[in-house]
């Protein structure tokens, strides 16, 4: 497992590409609507390094909900998996809860399925496989 992306809440995704631009000194390569979690994605590569920026556009968005409670920042870490079934078997042995326990259509072209911050001290996990 390698951490494939760091996602980070926003209120507003053109103000904040604008920053992480400034920020990483890299453009923006990607923007994408993910229609299963209701946000608009914004993808940025430095060297090894992944960043998505995610912005809910509906009051039912998980995103929208966690930035009225939490305000705007790290949301969750995800790792890259080779095999999403047998890592979510796994972790759901190991008595870890899952948000959903068959993967889904994430960003990117990718399977994902969350981890509940409640069995993983806080911190939303993401599992992403590359789909082959
Ligand atoms: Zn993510």
């Amino acid at each position: 497992m390698k951490v494939e992306h760091i996602g980070i809440a926003v209120k507003h995704l053109s103000s904040s590409i604008t920053l992480f631009e400034k920020l990483l000194n890299t453009p923006c390569y990607k923007t994408e609507a993910v229609e299963s979690e209701l946000v608009n994605t914004a993808f940025f590569l430095k060297d090894e390094t992944k960043i998505e920026l995610v912005e809910g556009y509906s009051p039912e968005s998980p995103i929208y909900k966690f930035i009225e409670k939490k305000g705007e920042g790290i949301h969750h870490i995800a790792f890259e998996v080779e095999d999403i079934e047998a890592e979510i078997k796994r972790l759901v042995n190991e008595g870890f809860i899952l948000i959903n326990e068959t993967p889904k259509q994430g960003a990117d072209n990718k399977l994902v399925c969350f981890l509940h911050p409640k069995s993983t001290s806080g911190v939303l996990i993401e599992l992403v496989m590359e789909r082959k």
